[in-house]
C-alpha cells in the first residue's frame, strides 16, 4: 500500500521537485516500506521519534527535521541531520551553527516564513526574516548553509487562499534571493506543499514538498 501510494505521489510531481516523505507518527516498519520502494528523504518533527527511527533505519536515509526545533535539542540531531527546515530565529540558527561546528559539519537549513492567515502557524514574518538577514550576523556562521525557505499554508478548504499564500512564499523567496543570495546557487529551495495542497504548491513554484498522510495513512 505504501509503495503504491508513494508511486502515485511521485508520478504527480513535476521534474525537479524533491519529495520529503513525512513519516512522523508512523512506525519504523512503515518508513522501511517506503525506503524499500526507493524513498531516501524522510521528514520528522520530533527529536525523540527521529532518534529512534534514525537508529533503526538504514544509514543512507537523509533526515529532514521539519517541526519546531527547540535550541536545547539541536545537539542531538546535529551529528546526522541532512536539513533543518524550520529555522525561525537567529538564536536557533546560531545554535545550529555551534553544534554543527562541534561535529565538523555544515548543516543545510531553511528559513521558516509565517505567511498564513492562521495565528497558529509558526515561523518568521517576512519583516522579521528581512530584519534578521539585514542584520548580517548570519554571514559569519560558517557551519550552516541557508538553502531557501519553508512555509505552511492555512489549514482551509479555500483553494484561492492557499494559492495566494503559496504565491506569497514564491515572491518572498525571490525577494530574499535577490537581496542576499543572488550569487549563491545553493539558495534554491522552496519548501511548501503537504498532502492536501502539494499539487497547488507545485503550480505556485514549490520545488520541495513534504508529504505524509498521502503516503503513509491512506
Ligand atoms: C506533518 C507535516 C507535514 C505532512 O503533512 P501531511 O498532511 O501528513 O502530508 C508537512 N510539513 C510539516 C511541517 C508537518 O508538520
Amino acid at each position: 500500500m505504501i509503495a503504491t501510494n508513494l508511486k502515485k505521489v511521485r508520478a504527480s510531481l513535476n521534474d525537479g521537485v524533491e519529495l520529503v516523505a513525512v513519516s512522523k507518527y508512523h512506525p519504523v516498519e512503515s518508513a522501511l516500506e517506503a525506503y524499500e520502494a526507493g524513498q531516501r528523504v524522510f521528514g520528522e518533527s520530533r527529536e525523540q521519534e527521529l532518534r529512534v527511527k534514525h537508529e533503526q533505519l538504514p544509514k543512507d536515509i537523509r533526515w529532514h527535521f521539519i517541526g519546531h526545533l527547540q535550541t536545547n535539542k539541536v545537539k542531538y540531531i546535529a551529528p546526522y541531520i541532512a536539513m533543518i527546515e524550520a529555522v525561525d530565529s537567529l538564536k536557533l540558527l546560531k545554535e545550529i551553527n555551534r553544534q554543527a561546528e562541534r561535529c565538523n559539519r555544515i548543516i543545510d537549513v531553511l528559513l521558516e516564513l509565517h505567511l498564513a492567515q492562521e495565528e497558529t502557524k509558526s515561523g518568521m514574518t517576512p519583516e522579521e526574516c528581512h530584519d534578521m538577514l539585514e542584520g548580517g550576523e548570519w554571514r559569519d556562521l560558517a557551519n550552516v548553509r541557508i538553502r531557501g525557505i519553508m512555509m505552511m499554508a492555512s489549514n482551509t478548504n479555500d483553494e484561492d487562499q492557499i494559492r495566494r499564500e503559496f504565491l506569497m512564499a514564491k515572491d518572498c523567496f525571490g525577494d530574499i534571493k535577490s537581496r542576499y543570495f543572488m550569487n549563491d546557487e545553493s539558495f534554491n529551495v522552496r519548501s511548501y506543499g503537504m498532502s492536501a495542497d502539494y499539487l497547488i504548491a507545485q503550480q505556485c513554484g514549490s520545488n520541495h514538498v513534504r508529504v505524509g498522510s498521502k503516503i503513509f495513512a491512506e
